[in-house]
């Protein structure tokens, strides 16, 4: 089976394609562009769907040419329809739904998040994890149960990923900005204390954010250093309690800051206490990709029929655990 996936719900316009052979699955294409905001702003949801709309044609002819398929040869294709920004999922999901119209292929709305986690699945053999979250869009730990992902802790204001690029554009980075306090991070080991906030199993980092914009007034390293260490402590902490909690001898992460070593650096020390077995993502299907909307697509069609194109709706706020999982 053959699948073609489209990514458009944020930064990133991505075609995918999967070749499903048994229980496996092969990327044989996943092509992206990726819009970068001027250094210091932050996602302009209409100059990030004008972004799409100008390079999703090349995009999807990229990745066919990779993948050395035509549409025709394609057995359905999925596309990301939420949660994300209204005017970039149109943007993914009027082409899914031009193609599928056109050529007559079967349609599958995937939801981006449970993307995430299923390509994490399929890339690092995890089969029934304890799954870390942490994006631009969310920061969740997640266990599944009676077909569905449940929650055991989330953030109450913004995500890990708002967390670091809101820092990162106050500090004169372009948008997304992980990877360059990673780098200035490194480069100190002075912790100036700063407020950490785990409330139950859920984390809170507004609070953080603003004073770190303080301490970076003095110091740009040592504000990195101590903003990595606070946050990553934060999420330490409620995965040992979600680990303690749900028994599980896996954990996973997924999500753009999955590519981030010194949270991984933490939590395998968490799972070497707790005799479970450590997952990351690899760093390339990290952040946002076609591939993840493609996996998950064949896998729900194994047990559905796709949608109908009056049905291809795309939903700005849809939450994985109202997610019923069949497959
Ligand atoms: P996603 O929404 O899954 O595409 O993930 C994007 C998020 O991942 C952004 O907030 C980035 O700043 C973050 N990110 C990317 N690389 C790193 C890194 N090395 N360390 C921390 N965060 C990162
Ligand atoms: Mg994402």
């Amino acid at each position: 089976m053959l699948g073609l996936g489209i990514e458009s719900t944020a930064h990133t316009f991505s075609c995918a394609v999967i070749e499903k052979k048994g229980k496996k699955g092969k990327i044989l294409s996943d092509v992206r562009k990726i819009y970068r905001p001027d250094d210091g702003e932050g996602i302009h949801p209409r100059e990030a769907s004008r972004h799409h709309i100008e390079h999703s044609s090349s995009v999807l002819s990229d990745c066919l040419r990779d993948a050395k398929i035509s549409i025709k040869d394609l057995d359905i294709i999925s596309y990301a329809a939420g949660p994300g920004l209204g005017p970039c999922l149109r943007v993914g999901a009027v082409v899914a739904r031009s193609l599928a119209s056109f050529y007559k292929i079967p349609i599958f709305p995937v939801n981006h998040a449970i993307g995430h986690i299923e390509l994490g699945k399929l890339l690092t053999g995890a089969s029934n994890p304890l799954v870390l979250l942490v994006s631009g869009g969310h920061t969740m730990l997640l266990a599944f149960l009676n077909k569905q992902w449940r929650v055991f802790g989330e953030t109450l204001d913004i995500t890990l990923g708002q967390l670091l690029d809101q820092f990162g554009r106050s500090i004169g980075f372009a948008s997304p900005c992980g990877k360059n306090i990673e780098e200035l991070a490194s480069k100190s080991s002075n912790y100036v204390t700063l407020p950490y906030s785990v409330k139950g199993n859920d984390v809170s980092f507004s609070g953080l954010l603003s004073a770190t914009k303080s301490v970076a007034k003095k110091s740009k390293i040592d504000a990195c250093y101590s903003l990595q260490e606070t946050a990553f402590a934060m999420i330490a902490e409620s995965v040992e309690r979600a680990l303690s909690f749900t028994n599980k001898k896996e954990l996973m992460i997924v999500g753009g800051v999955a590519a981030n070593k010194r949270l991984s650096e933490m939590l395998k020390d968490v799972c070497k206490r707790h005799g479970c077995k450590f997952f990351v993502v690899p760093l390339q299907y990290a952040g946002d990709c076609g591939s993840q909307i493609c996996w998950t697509g064949i896998l729900e069609s194994k047990v559905k029929e796709g949608v109908l194109l009056k049905n291809t709706f795309v939903t700005q706020s849809w939450r994985l655990d109202s997610v019923k999982i069949d497959y």
